[in-house]
C-alpha cells in the first residue's frame, strides 16, 4: 500500500516520544514511533523535526458569519474607552465614505475604563446620513443612530427597540445583516479572511449559530470550495418549525455544511443582569432584579419533546440557575427520552445539584472557559455584579467535570482562540474553575467534535479523520498565550501554510 503522506518525527501532545503518523484517503491509519529502519512508501513526506502536534480543534459554540462580517469594518474588541470607540468609527467612516452602513462589533463596557452605555446622540454627532451601529460582544444588544433606526423601523418588532436611546435588542440584532446586507465583495473577503483566522488559531470544525442568510452564504462558500472548515449549523425555532413541517430532519452525515440543532434562548446575560438566576443582582434596576426566562415550562417541554422526537440536537442559552432548572424540571416532568441530545449553552451560574442532575440524564455542555478570562478574575464583571457566595461558584469547570458531565468547549466568539480559553481554566483564579492542560485540550477537540455528532475526529489515532495542528511549541500552563499554529490539515489536506514555500 502507497500512503497519501508521511508525517515523521512528530510528537503527540502531550506524549513526549517521536512518532511517524501515515494518512490514507483522509483518515489517520498506521501510527509507528520514529526511527524505524523500514518506512511504508508515502506519496508525500513531512518531516516535522520533532514538532508538536495536536488534533485541531473544534469550536463548538460560533457566530463565524457575523464575526467574520464585523471584522473586516470595524471590530472594538480591542478598544480600551467608549472614546476609543467613536473615534475608531469616525476614522473608518472617513476612509470608507461611500459605505452603506458601518456595523461595528464587539464592544464589551465593562472592559472599558468607565463603563457607559453608548448613546444614539454620540452615533448621530459621527454621521447623520449614514446608519452606524455598534453591536455589543453578547451580541443581543446595539445602539443605532437616527438614520439606522430609520432603516430597521417599520420591519422589526417595535418591542425590541428603544428610540429614544436608540437602543435595540434581541432579534434585529441578531439579525443585523439582513438589514444592512453585505455586498458579494464584501462578503467573500469576509469569509476568506475568518477562515484564515480559524486556521491560524488551530480550528477545523465549528458549531455555528447564525441567520439564515448565514447559512445560505456558508453553504455556497462551501459548495463552491471557498470554504474547509466543517461547520455543524443550528436554525432558530421559527426555521425549526417550518423545517419539521416539512418533514426534514437532520442530518447525520460528514458533509462539510450539515445541519445538527435547533437553537433557542431561555435567558439573557450575566453582563445585561438578564440572566435568569435564583439571587438577586447587585445593584440591580428594580424591574428585574433576578433576570428574565423567555420561555414558559410548558412551552419549553412541549418544544423540547417534539424536537428530541425527531432526534434533532438542542442547544439551549441558559445561563443562570434560574433557566438552568426550568430545562431539568421540564425534562423531568414530561419524562424526556433522548436527553443526550440536549446541550446547555454556557452554564455559568449552575447549583451543585444542577450539575447532577445534568449528570444523571445526560444532558451536554457547551462552556466558555475563555469567559473566566474575560470576566472572572476579582474586580471583573462576575465580582461586580454576583452576589460573593455566588461568584466563587462561576463557571466551576472543575466541579461539571469531578460530577461525570458531558462537556465540550466553545468561544462563542470572545474570542475565537482556543488557546487564550485554555488559559484562562488552566490560570483561573477559582480552584472549582481549574482543569488540567491535558484535559481542557481533550474538552476543544475530541468532546468538542464529538458534542457536534463528528464522534471520528479531535483524536491522533487510527482511523479518525486527520485533522491536525501543527504548534510552534510544547504547550505547558506558562506559554499558551505564545503559541502558534505553523501548519493544519483537515482530511488530511494542508489548508494552511503560511511559513511554506508555496
Ligand atoms: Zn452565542
Amino acid at each position: 500500500m502507497i500512503f497519501d503522506l508521511l508525517i515523521k518525527n512528530a510528537i503527540i501532545f502531550p506524549e513526549s516520544e517521536l512518532k511517524d503518523i501515515y494518512i490514507k484517503s483522509g483518515k489517520f491509519d498506521q501510527i509507528e514511533p520514529s526511527g524505524k529502519k523500514t518506512s511504508y512508501p508515502a506519496l508525500s513526506i513531512l518531516n516535522l523535526r520533532e514538532k508538536t502536534l495536536i488534533p485541531a480543534f473544534t469550536d463548538a459554540h460560533t457566530h463565524f458569519f457575523q464575526w467574520s462580517l464585523g471584522r473586516i469594518q470595524v471590530s472594538l474588541e480591542q478598544v480600551e474607552s467608549y472614546d476609543d470607540a467613536l473615534n475608531k468609527i469616525s476614522a473608518y467612516l472617513s476612509l470608507n465614505p461611500d459605505t452603506p452602513a458601518v456595523i461595528a462589533t464587539d464592544f464589551d463596557q465593562y472592559r472599558w475604563i468607565k463603563p457607559i452605555l453608548p448613546s444614539k446622540k454620540d452615533l448621530d454627532k459621527i454621521s447623520t446620513s449614514c446608519p452606524i451601529v455598534m453591536r455589543r460582544i453578547c451580541g443581543h444588544l446595539a445602539v443605532f443612530n437616527s438614520p439606522a433606526l430609520k432603516k430597521i423601523e417599520n420591519l422589526v418588532d417595535k418591542r425590541f427597540i428603544d428610540f429614544k436611546e436608540g437602543i435595540v435588542v434581541e432579534d434585529p440584532v441578531l439579525k443585523i445583516y439582513n438589514y444592512f446586507p453585505p455586498s458579494p465583495e464584501m462578503i467573500n473577503q469576509a469569509l476568506q479572511s475568518a477562515q484564515q483566522e480559524c486556521f491560524r488559531q488551530g480550528i477545523s470544525a465549528v458549531g455555528e449559530i447564525t441567520s439564515s442568510l448565514g447559512r445560505k452564504i456558508i453553504a455556497r462558500a462551501s459548495h463552491q470550495h471557498q470554504l474547509k472548515v466543517k461547520f455543524r449549523l443550528s436554525v432558530n425555532q421559527q426555521d425549526f418549525k417550518n423545517l419539521q413541517q416539512g418533514g426534514f430532519y437532520p442530518s447525520l452525515g460528514d458533509d462539510p455544511v450539515s445541519l445538527r440543532a435547533l437553537k433557542i434562548f431561555l435567558d439573557g446575560s450575566i453582563g445585561g443582569k438578564t440572566a435568569a438566576v435564583s439571587f438577586v443582582y447587585k445593584d440591580a434596576p428594580a424591574s428585574a432584579r433576578r433576570g428574565i426566562l423567555l420561555m414558559e415550562q410548558n412551552e419549553l417541554g412541549e418544544l423540547l419533546k417534539s424536537a428530541l422526537n425527531d432526534h434533532w440536537k438542542i442547544w439551549i442559552h441558559a445561563i443562570g440557575d434560574r433557566a438552568i432548572d426550568l430545562i431539568l424540571s421540564s425534562a423531568k416532568k414530561l419524562h424526556l427520552k433522548n436527553t443526550e441530545n440536549i446541550r446547555i449553552e454556557h452554564f455559568e451560574l449552575p447549583s451543585p445539584e444542577a450539575i447532577d442532575q445534568v449528570a444523571d440524564m445526560g444532558i451536554q455542555l457547551c462552556v466558555q472557559p475563555n469567559f473566566i478570562n474575560n470576566w472572572s478574575f476579582p474586580g471583573q464583571l462576575y465580582q461586580q455584579v454576583l452576589p460573593d457566595e455566588i461568584y466563587r461558584f462561576n463557571n466551576p469547570l472543575k466541579e461539571i467535570l469531578n460530577r461525570k458531565c458531558n462537556f465540550c468547549f466553545g468561544s462563542d466568539n470572545m474570542p475565537v482562540n482556543p488557546f487564550y480559553g485554555i488559559q484562562g481554566t488552566v490560570n483561573s483564579p477559582l480552584p472549582v474553575q481549574r482543569l488540567s492542560l491535558t484535559e481542557a485540550i481533550k474538552r476543544y477537540t475530541f468532546h468538542s467534535a464529538r458534542c457536534l455528532g463528528d464522534t471520528n475526529r479531535g483524536k491522533i489515532i487510527p482511523g479518525f479523520q486527520a485533522d491536525i495542528a501543527v504548534l510552534n511549541q510544547f504547550p505547558d500552563e506558562n506559554n499558551l498565550l505564545q503559541i502558534e499554529v505553523e501548519q493544519m490539515y483537515i482530511d488530511g489536506e494542508k489548508v494552511y501554510d503560511p511559513y511554506g514555500e508555496s
